[in-house]
């Protein structure tokens, strides 16, 4: 039985002040509302408030993590910040890939695969994300693109490293977009993520590895997404800003 997750991913919003109020609600609303969850919930507020957001959280049962991670341990990398700072600070989860960094910031597969090694030797769990764009799912060529960035982002992960391993399908077509996929179509990619997986690293990995959805997430298609048997959560962007909405979706994955 795999243990869903629930992340949001707050981009470029919120300042300090601004991410600690956000934080404290969410906080707040959790633990007077539903003290059950089981589900793992994650934050990836600005690296600016990441180690403000790990003293608030402490003693609930959120995690924080970072948005992104530099592949090298150190060095002159100006403006960087390295998997073992991010674990310094206490955030435990860092998200690899996101396609607004491979859109915008040219991040490859292969860079991809060397933030997912040095991430686990920090002791982080990854959130990596794959996903096709809207030219490439109408040209039918979704299959072959996300089976190239599950080969090559992977590139060197063992199958021990893969227990921090969670990957995110996120279809760039429906990312902002307010655009879902279906829950049959998201369902689809997941079942095919999985059968790559278990072709790479064999039946258990495949079968313990969470395989997150993400793509206008809200708490009205939640439950039905999080309901199919290959999707264990979700990494959720703009609903996430929003403490009760982020609430609900965390509800929904139980
Ligand atoms: C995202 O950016 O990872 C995301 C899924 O965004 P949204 O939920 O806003 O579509």
């Amino acid at each position: 039985m795999r243990n869903k997750i629930v992340a949001g991913n707050w981009k470029m919003h919120k300042t300090l002040t601004e991410s600690q109020a956000l934080i404290t609600e969410i906080r707040g609303i959790i633990r007077d509302e539903f003290r059950a969850n089981t589900a793992e919930v994650v934050v990836c507020p600005t690296t600016l408030a990441l180690p403000s957001s790990v003293k608030l959280v402490e003693g609930s049962s959120i995690f924080v993590g970072a948005q992104n991670v530099h592949q090298e341990t150190q060095g002159a990398f100006t403006g960087e910040i390295s998997a073992a700072m991010i674990a310094s600070v206490g955030a435990t989860h860092v998200i690899v890939g996101h396609s607004e960094r491979r859109q915008y910031f040219n991040e490859t597969n292969s860079a991809c695969a060397l933030k997912n090694k040095s991430s686990f030797a920090a002791g982080l769990t990854v959130l990596y994300c794959v996903g096709e764009t809207l030219e490439e799912r109408e040209t039918e060529q979704h299959w072959a693109v996300i089976e190239k960035q599950i080969e090559e982002g992977l590139t060197g992960i063992t199958s021990e490293e893969m227990h921090k391993m969670v990957i995110a399908y996120e279809p760039v077509w429906a990312i902002g977009t307010g655009k879902t996929a279906s829950s049959a179509q998201a369902q689809e990619v997941h079942a095919f993520i999985r059968s790559l997986l278990n072709k790479k690293f064999g039946e258990p990995v495949a079968e313990a590895t969470r395989i997150l959805y993400g793509g206008s997430v809200k708490p009205d298609n939640a439950a039905e997404l999080f309901a199919q048997p290959d999707i264990d959560g979700g990494l959720i962007g703009g609903a996430s800003l929003k403490a009760r909405d982020f609430f609900e979706i965390v509800k929904a994955a139980g």
